[in-house]
């Protein structure tokens, strides 16, 4: 006998389709001999998961119905026989992915890329398994200090560091971030960590306070001036553009002003996944006449994961002001709701009462 067998039963957030979410009691998942069993401390909401909620599926991630939810932390509540380095009670976050290892991209340094992603989905929920693949990549132990869910913001957090590893820009150049969610907030506050000078566009007056907590000093609330990108190009020397111009929204309207930021020799990155069948409009002569380079990103790679897990533990930056509100799993739809209404950047849930 290979598969480890729990007794009892969990509460659950299973997606039946788009906005229908049940939270019902399921049976606690079983694990395999590399495989961890996590009971869920802390989940937070995510602008995917919003995605999903409102879809009620995602092509590359799940089908329903299904358990969802992808950023979590939490304790190790079991291990199977062949798992090293973690033991029960051990607090742990986990990436929602891994990747193989053995393909094309990983072997050149691209594990994003991976043809062979995994991904895990479940974290709404009391109990969840970490496959072996996931465990042996990207499980890590959280720094006694680290409150879950704080801890939760590894992923995305991830995902930002690696944005910025593709982004070409020196200490003292500027970096424009369009997007007031918490993925253009981390990606504004990290590019100044890194030095740059950041410029950050929203329209939300309290996502826009929260960017003052990160230490943002140029914030253009794109609702309240004629032309967003004269507001950005106003605050650059001669009106010039910046050096790097990040979209952090997913939409290709957004794609084209963050594009038409950018100072001759500039970078436009879109790190916001847009809907399927969009496209987006170039200026192929301003391309060509002010050499600029478009740069797409997508995901983490396991050395991102780790470093931004070290950056978590820093307890001077204001990670709390990006978790807006916390909430008991039988509450999820409202999360979805307080999003929806931008009232929330991310929602905490709370699958078991009890945890912490
Ligand atoms: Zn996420
Ligand atoms: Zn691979």
């Amino acid at each position: 006998m290979t598969t480890q067998r729990h007794n009892g039963s969990m509460q659950a957030a299973v997606l039946y389709g788009p906005s229908q979410v049940a939270v019902e009691t399921l049976p606690v998942p079983d694990i395999g001999p590399g495989d961890v069993l996590v009971r869920v401390a802390a989940a937070t909401t995510c602008g995917t998961d919003l995605k999903v909620y409102l879809q009620g599926r995602h092509a590359r991630m799940l089908t329903p119905p299904s358990v969802f939810g992808h950023e979590f932390s939490g304790t190790v509540a079991a291990v199977g026989s062949q798992v090293r380095g973690f033991e029960p009670g051990m607090r742990v976050v986990s990436n929602n992915s891994a990747p193989c290892g053995r393909c094309y991209y990983c072997g050149r340094g691209q594990a994003n890329l991976c043809d062979d992603l995994m991904y895990i989905n479940g974290a709404y929920a009391e109990y969840m398994t970490v496959p072996e693949r996931i465990v042996r990549i990207n499980m890590l132990r959280l720094p006694d200090a680290l409150p879950f869910p704080v801890a939760c913001i590894t992923e995305p957090l991830a995902c930002v560091l690696h944005c910025l590893d593709l982004a070409s820009f020196a200490v003292g150049d500027t970096v424009a971030v369009n997007g007031d969610g918490p993925s253009g907030l981390m990606l504004a506050a990290m590019a100044k960590r890194r030095g740059a000078r950041v410029i950050l566009c929203g329209r939300a007056p309290q996502r826009l306070r929260v960017a003052q907590q990160f230490g943002i000093e140029w914030l253009v609330n794109y609702a309240e001036v004629p032309d967003q990108v004269e507001a950005v190009r106003a605050l650059t020397e001669g009106r010039r553009g910046v050096e790097v111009a990040i979209e952090a929204v997913g939409r290709p309207e957004v794609w084209e002003t963050t594009t038409a930021m950018v100072r001759k020799g500039g970078q436009a990155i879109f790190y916001g996944g847009p809907p399927g069948g969009t496209s987006m409009r170039v200026d192929a002569p301003a391309l060509h006449y002010d050499q600029i380079t478009l740069q797409g990103v997508f995901h983490n790679t396991p050395t991102h994961v780790a470093q931004a897990l070290e950056i978590l533990a820093d307890p001077t930056l204001p990670w709390a002001s990006l978790l807006s509100a916390t909430l008991p799993l039988a509450r999820l739809p409202e999360a979805f709701q307080l999003m929806m209404a931008r009232e929330a950047l991310k929602v905490v849930i709370l699958p078991t009462p009890q945890a912490d």
